[in-house]
């Protein structure tokens, strides 16, 4: 069997431990995997001078597929998220959350099987933003002819065609993959004509070469955060612009019951970037605490994604017999989080290893 080159960035806070948990159970599922261990984020600023080093980029551009950690990004100072900037070097324009209900999690929902599709590159997350009282914000709110307060910050919010026909296309390909029957539209373009608006006329017109296959729908972001928490089952394939995919995503880890479980993946058009949809749990650093399985979960997308189809659904089918029993599970996991039952991220990854050889 051929090995696959997969770049590992194994993040911080929390991400060494799951990252280290999460390299055993793969190599457990006997699918042979090089791993080119590359560092990123807060850590290595010190000796990099940046948080994002080029032999990260460099790594990940030939190998093509990546695996990473969660990385810690500072609040309101300091260095832009280091997440976000790998999406966008590395042109990664759809981000997929599957949240799919387990058994054994503790959650008020059953049954729940929604897929996120979020853009990833645009937004109010492009990251062109100007201070209160900078050259350019002075220059915007002249624009706005007294719509904006003059000591106003700004932040700028493109949402493009280019942008919004690669990810509905994403979306509905997807979709029809996956055996999806829908693609729900999501925005809030009764306010924002313009930039929402786009993304809808964009949605609507990917929808019609689908007509008759997979059925197509919009929402209002509001309205779609009430209907998801009083009726998900309506629901199917979500597409949404970057913000409103963002809040959504952890609305519906919410509904399947919690970060500790939600996986994700960063699509481009020849790279993809796995990593859950939690952050790095700082609180929890080095305490063998967190739950491996958000991460696991994404590795179980990139086992599909790389073609080794069988040995992804026998993972998914070892991590949910462990979340089943719900023995050797994390505090997260337990009915209450002080259960002192509650075992470590390394001795669930053992479990799974354990169901994995049965
Ligand atoms: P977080 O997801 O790190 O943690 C929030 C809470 O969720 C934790 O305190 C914990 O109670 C729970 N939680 C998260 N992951 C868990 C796991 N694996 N098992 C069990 N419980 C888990 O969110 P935050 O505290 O808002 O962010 C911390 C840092 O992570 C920030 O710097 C943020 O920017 C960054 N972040 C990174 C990513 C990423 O790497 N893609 C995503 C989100 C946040």
């Amino acid at each position: 069997m051929s090995s696959h080159s997969i770049s590992l960035i194994p993040g911080d806070g929390t991400g060494p431990e799951i990252s280290a948990t999460v390299q055993k159970v793969l190599e457990a599922t006997g699918v042979k995997i090089a791993w080119d261990v590359v560092e990123a984020g807060a850590d290595v600023v010190e000796k990099y001078g940046t948080p994002l080093p080029e032999n990260v980029l460099a790594s990940i551009r030939k190998n093509k597929i990546a695996l990473k950690g969660p990385l810690t990004t500072p609040i309101g100072t300091g260095f832009r998220s280091v997440n976000v900037a790998l999406r966008k070097e590395l042109d990664l324009y759809a981000c997929l959350r599957p949240c799919k209900s387990y058994v054994g999690v503790r959650s008020r929902f059953k049954n729940i099987d929604l897929v996120v599709v979020r853009e990833n590159t645009e937004d109010l997350y492009a990251g062109v933003e100007y201070a209160p009282g900078s050259k350019e914000a002075l220059e915007i709110i002249g624009w706005a002819k007294g719509k904006i307060f003059p000591d106003a910050a700004i932040s700028i919010k493109p949402i493009s065609r280019t942008g919004s026909l690669r990810l509905m296309e994403y979306a509905f390909d997807y979709a029809v993959k996956n055996k999806r029957r829908k693609v729900t539209a999501v925005t809030k373009a009764n306010i924002m004509k313009f930039t929402d608006g786009l993304f809808f006329d964009v949605a609507r017109e990917v929808a019609k070469r689908y007509e008759g296959k997979i059925e197509y729908e919009e929402r209002l972001i509001d309205n779609m955060c009430m209907q998801l928490v009083q009726k998900p089952e309506l629901y199917d394939v979500i597409a949404l612009p970057n913000l409103y995919g963002d809040i959504l995503s952890d609305l519906c880890a919410g509904l399947i019951g919690g970060l500790g479980i939600a996986p994700g993946a960063n699509m481009g058009k020849d790279i993809a970037l796995f990593e859950a949809v939690h952050g790095s749990a700082p609180k929890y650093k080095g305490l063998n605490k967190v739950n491996p399985t958000a991460v696991l979960l994404s590795s179980v997308l990139m086992l599909e994604h790389i073609g080794e189809g069988a040995a992804s659904r026998k993972l998914e089918a070892a991590i949910a017999s462990v979340i089943a029993e719900g023995k050797d599970v994390t505090y997260d996991l337990k009915s209450r989080p002080d259960d002192p039952s509650a075992v470590g991220t390394k001795e669930m990854g053992e479990a799974i290893i354990r169901k994995l050889r049965e």
